[in-house]
């Protein structure tokens, strides 16, 4: 499987991107600013795309890459997504006020948008990857998705959430993990904030780490705000967990 990192920052400037992750060219998780550096080629090749929440940071450049591929699209874009957080893109988004509803266009037989509920429990089949909703706890409707390749390779993704035993449960559910790739937005020092956003801090990672029965091979680090980066990555690296840690940089490429 490739997993290509086109955006992973809390945040935005220079060489920072929201969050966006390329699977085997096809696949598209979450569409936060990542997905602008993507070429017009690379962009038609995309057929599905999976979103954890409508959160503006993770579905921002979805409205834009229908709009550049209008024309040239011959299939929908597949978009996946628990029922509340389509709503949500159909309510706030796609609704003619914000952006034009790309499921009624240029016909509503012919759009160039399809709209796929997905629910807790449920996996798709897609471009040799099986992928399904895994349970996240933030302050909208949300959340992450495993996706396990021909080789039974798995890599999970948290989404936006925070630490808690239903979250902890569904990831033991799931059997041994390559890669994790877990958000944390905030330092120690705001747990409060973390808490009232529904984000992880490292203190929490780390009791989320200490609850899963097997450890992954890897640990991937997202989301961090770009000014509270260092901070955020010092406490990390303080903890000395069990495991390889990576911290994610937009532009990265990984073969798992
Ligand atoms: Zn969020
Ligand atoms: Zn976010």
């Amino acid at each position: 499987m490739k997993i290509e990192v086109l955006g992973c920052s809390g945040g935005m400037g220079q060489g920072e991107f929201t969050t966006c992750l390329r699977i085997n060219d096809q696949l598209l998780i979450d569409a936060g600013s990542g997905l602008g550096n993507l070429t017009q080629q690379q962009m038609l090749a995309i057929k599905s795309v999976f979103i954890t929440h409508a959160h503006l940071d993770h579905i921002c450049f979805l409205p834009m890459l229908l709009d550049n591929l209008f024309e040239q699209l011959s299939m929908p874009i597949e978009v996946f997504a628990l029922p509340e957080v389509l709503q949500a893109l159909k309510t706030h988004v796609f609704n003619w006020h914000i952006w034009p509803d790309f499921t009624q266009l240029p016909s509503s037989e012919s759009a160039v948008l399809n709209f796929n509920p997905i629910q807790q429990g449920e996996s798709k089949t897609l471009h040799d990857l099986q992928i399904a909703p895994i349970k996240a706890q933030h302050v909208v409707p949300a959340c992450g998705y495993s996706v396990i390749d021909g080789q039974g390779r798995v890599f999970c993704f948290s989404g936006d959430t925070l630490f808690d035993e239903k979250v902890s449960y569904a990831y033991n559910q799931i059997g041994p993990i390559q890669v994790l790739m877990l958000e944390c937005a905030f330092p120690n020092r705001l747990e409060e904030i973390a808490r009232k956003s529904h984000h992880l801090t490292p203190k929490s990672l780390s009791i989320f780490i200490a609850s899963l029965n097997l450890l992954p091979e890897e640990l991937w680090i997202t989301h961090l705000k770009p000014s509270l980066h260092d901070e955020i990555v010092d406490e990390l690296q303080q903890l000395n967990l069990p495991l390889k840690l990576v911290f994610l940089k937009s532009g990265q490429t990984f073969f798992l």
